[in-house]
């Protein structure tokens, strides 16, 4: 274990901006390495493999200790694409962990306490060929049967529910109480305007609304 080493981008303490646990004071580690390339990434500089520093796991837990906090986000870039996901995962067994993915790869055996999942729509990608790197049901679906999770889609506009309900209808045993929309947005200016687009989507098709903390209170700016 102690020689698994991991392409990391940045070790930060933050506040969870999305999902059901959005609000409590967490550790970020961001993984290196995407095999997407979605037109809004807010996180560029991480999509490369190489773009981190190789840490090993037991430098990984000496920053976390730092923090106050047993809340640990693992996110990317594509942290299920790390080789070494199940050691990190299986060194951080005290903490409560989430693994933030846009659930394309399952990887069987994690301690991973939330699978915070966002599938990709086609407001993340180029061309229509892209769709079957960008969204993988059979990946999606063993996911969420296997762990504790929540879906956050993008949504850019009003007729991006039609993809959100599709992909929904294909998978076996989602749990819509789980499901959640968020505005597509690096900026407040975007947030806000998209936002009420989708507090009207909630509340027409009840499903939650995940606020962008890290977009209203920081500016998306890196490492808050
Ligand atoms: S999956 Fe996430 S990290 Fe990868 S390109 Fe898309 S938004 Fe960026």
């Amino acid at each position: 274990m102690q020689t698994s080493r991991i392409n990391i981008s940045e070790i930060f303490y933050s506040i969870q901006g999305e999902g059901f646990l959005a609000g409590v004071p967490s550790t970020f580690i961001r993984i290196a390495g995407c095999p997407l390339r979605c037109k809004f990434c807010d996180t560029p500089y991480a999509a490369s493999a190489k773009a981190g520093k190789k840490l090993s796991i037991s430098q990984i837990l000496k920053q976390i200790k730092k923090y106050p906090t047993k809340y640990i986000v693992i996110t990317g870039g594509e942290p299920m694409v790390c080789p070494n996901l199940l050691q990190l995962c299986k060194a951080l067994k005290k903490y409560h962990i989430t693994i933030e993915t846009a659930g394309i790869k399952f990887v069987t055996g994690l301690k991973c306490d939330l699978m915070s999942i966002s599938p990709k729509l086609s407001n993340a990608y180029l061309k229509p060929s892209d769709r079957n790197t960008y969204l993988k049901i059979d990946e999606l679906q063993k996911i969420i049967q296997n762990y504790d999770y929540q879906v956050k889609f993008v949504i850019e506009k009003a007729g991006d529910i039609k993809e959100v309900k599709q992909t929904i209808e294909k998978l076996k045993k989602i749990d819509r109480a789980k499901v959640m929309l968020m505005p597509q947005a690096r900026q407040v200016s975007e947030y806000t305007k998209r936002g009420e687009i989708v507090a009207k989507l909630c509340k027409k098709y009840g499903f939650a609304f995940s606020p962008r903390l890290q977009i209203t209170l920081w500016g998306n700016k890196r490492g808050k």
